[in-house]
């Protein structure tokens, strides 16, 4: 049995990310609750809460704010010129979102975005076409067009995220071949922020969801992901998530087993706001899949 759909549960959380009492008490009821998970997400993840919720950048909440910097950050690092870049940058469990792809889209010739659900797609879709309501993602966009050095740049960087992005294909990681049938080349970069975590039932199957993505890789490529640590819950909307809980040791021996040596893998201990999301920290982890993997 599915929860009764409660009113917009962002609506009662202030800037610091706290409920009001009344919400604390309410929602005990929905802690007992459906924790969605697997399949679901097909017909429970609605994008749009998922957007206003996270990615509400300078009129959202603080926490939520400072976990997206830390991401653009390192993106823009990986990702600036004479850093990585090359043909073909596959991301996956895109959701519906473009941020991850700002700094990407300067270095990279094409990029194939992917998602578990259709609704997902459909959103990505709506920006890519500039259709009415679309989600505005111009905040973060100036946000990086000014680690770029010019903040005035930002409409000529949406326009290069349009071109660049070449298609839209949906994915599943636990299987062995994430993107079904679908002919693509293999990538000089898989990307892939806070999706395998909440795609994973255990962490056997993030050892295998990791393989599975190191075999869209070229030798030598690259694995770009972005894991939320110790976290076992997300709420978008009223819904509340499964996260698969991940030690830092647990990702970077994930990766080593798939055949990658780790470049890079920055901890920073920022949490989310405790009312959407339980977790302690994040990595950023850039790996390079070895020779014979
Ligand atoms: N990458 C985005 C979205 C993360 S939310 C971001 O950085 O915000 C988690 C995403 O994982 C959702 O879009 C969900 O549809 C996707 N997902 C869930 N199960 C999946 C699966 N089995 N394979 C691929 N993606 C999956």
């Amino acid at each position: 049995m599915k929860l009764p759909i409660g009113r917009a549960w962002e609506e009662r959380v202030d800037k610091m990310g706290n409920r009001s009492r009344g919400e604390a008490e309410r929602s005990t009821a929905r802690m007992e609750g459906e924790l969605y998970k697997g399949e679901d997400y097909k017909t429970e993840f609605q994008p749009q809460n998922y957007l206003k919720t996270y990615y509400a950048f300078d009129s959202g909440t603080i926490a939520e704010n400072e976990v997206l910097k830390f991401n653009l950050n390192n993106l823009f690092e990986t990702f600036s010129p004479g850093g990585m870049g090359g043909d073909i940058l596959i991301d996956i469990g895109s959701g519906p979102t473009i941020y991850q792809l700002l700094s990407a889209c300067e270095v990279f010739r094409e990029i194939i975005m992917s998602d578990y659900t259709e609704l997902n797609l459909r959103e990505v879709d709506k920006w890519l076409k500039k259709e009415l309501g679309a989600y505005d993602w111009s905040p973060a966009v100036q946000y990086v067009c000014e680690l770029e050095g010019d903040r005035s740049k930002w409409q000529e960087k949406e326009a290069r995220v349009r071109r660049t992005v070449k298609r839209l294909l949906t994915c599943d990681v636990n299987q062995p071949r994430p993107l079904g049938s679908a002919q693509v080349p293999a990538a000089d970069c898989v990307l892939s922020l806070l999706a395998l975590e909440c795609a994973c039932r255990d962490v056997d199957a993030y050892r295998a969801a990791i393989q599975n993505l190191v075999g869209l890789l070229k030798p030598g490529g690259h694995l770009v992901t972005l894991v939320a640590l110790r976290c076992c819950e997300y709420m978008v909307g009223s819904r509340k998530f499964f996260v698969l809980s991940l030690e830092q040791e647990t990702v970077e021996k994930a990766l080593q087993e798939a055949g990658c040596q780790v470049l890079k893998c920055q901890y920073s201990p920022i949490k989310y706001s405790e009312a959407f999301c339980l977790n302690e920290g994040f990595c950023f982890v850039v790996a390079r899949k070895g020779p014979g993997a």
